[in-house]
C-alpha cells in the first residue's frame, strides 16, 4: 500500500515525498499500474479523491521513459478541462509531480490574450492542459496540432457537457489518432457521458470511487 509498489518511477517517488503524499488513495491504487499497462480508464469520482495524480503520473512516467531533448515537437498528452480553474489545478499538480523530470508542460484557457500561450506551444510542449474553446482556436490558426497525442484525458466530463461543450469536444476527439490511450473522468454518469464515454474509450478499465 505505498506509491513504490505501483511501479511509478524513481523520480516521480522523490516528487511524492517532496509533497508529503505517502499512501495512495483508492483512486491512485486502483488506476496507476493500469494506466502503466496503457489500458484505457473509466474513472467515476469527485474532486478530493486524488484522481488528478492519478492520471498525472503515469502519463509523466511514460513521457519521462521515452523523453527525448527538447526540439521542436508535437504534444503527447492532451489533458481537458471544464473551466479555467481546474486547468490551472492541473498545470499546478503537473508541476509538482514533474518537477524531478525534463517534461515540459502549459497550460491553455481562454478569457486571456493568447500570446504567451503561442509562445509556450511554440517553444514546445509535452503536455497540454486545456479547456475546449480557447484550444480550438489555437488548432484552428495552426499553433497547436493533436495529431501525436498518446494520452488523452477528459476530465470532469459531467461538467463539460452541462457547459455545453460536447460539440468542442467532439471536434477535438476528431483530430486524435487513433491509437492512444483515453481516460475519462466524471463525477456522474447520466446515459449522455456514458454515451460519450463508450464512443471514445476502447476496453476500459472502470474505476469507481
Ligand atoms: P484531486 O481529487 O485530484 O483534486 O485531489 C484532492 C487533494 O488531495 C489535492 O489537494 C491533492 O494534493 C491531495 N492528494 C492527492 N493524492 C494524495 C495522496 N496520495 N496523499 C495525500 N494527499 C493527496
Amino acid at each position: 500500500n505505498n506509491f513504490e509498489a505501483l511501479g511509478l518511477s524513481e523520480p516521480l517517488l522523490r516528487a511524492l515525498q517532496d509533497q508529503h503524499y505517502e499512501t495512495p488513495t483508492p483512486i491512485q491504487e486502483k488506476s496507476i499500474p493500469a494506466l502503466i499497462e496503457k489500458r484505457d480508464l473509466l474513472g467515476i469520482a469527485q474532486t478530493g479523491t486524488g484522481k488528478t495524480a492519478a492520471f498525472s503520473l503515469p502519463i509523466l512516467h511514460e513521457l519521462a521513459d521515452d523523453w527525448e531533448p527538447p526540439a521542436p515537437k508535437y504534444p503527447l498528452s492532451i489533458i481537458l478541462a471544464p473551466t479555467r480553474e481546474l486547468a490551472i489545478q492541473i498545470g499546478e499538480s503537473i508541476e509538482s509531480l514533474g518537477r524531478h523530470l525534463p517534461v515540459r508542460h502549459t497550460v491553455i484557457f481562454g478569457g486571456v490574450s493568447q500570446k504567451n500561450q503561442v509562445k509556450a506551444l511554440q517553444r514546445g510542449v509535452d503536455i497540454v492542459v486545456a479547456t475546449p474553446g480557447r484550444l480550438l482556436d489555437l488548432m484552428k490558426q495552426g499553433h497547436i496540432s493533436l495529431k501525436h497525442i498518446w494520452h488523452f484525458v477528459l476530465d470532469e466530463a459531467d461538467r463539460m457537457l452541462d457547459m455545453g461543450f460536447i460539440h468542442d469536444v467532439k471536434k477535438i476527439i476528431a483530430t486524435l489518432p487513433k491509437e492512444r490511450q483515453t481516460l475519462f473522468f466524471s463525477a456522474t454518469m447520466p446515459k449522455t457521458v456514458s454515451g460519450l464515454a463508450s464512443t471514445i474509450l476502447r476496453d476500459p478499465v472502470r474505476i469507481e470511487v
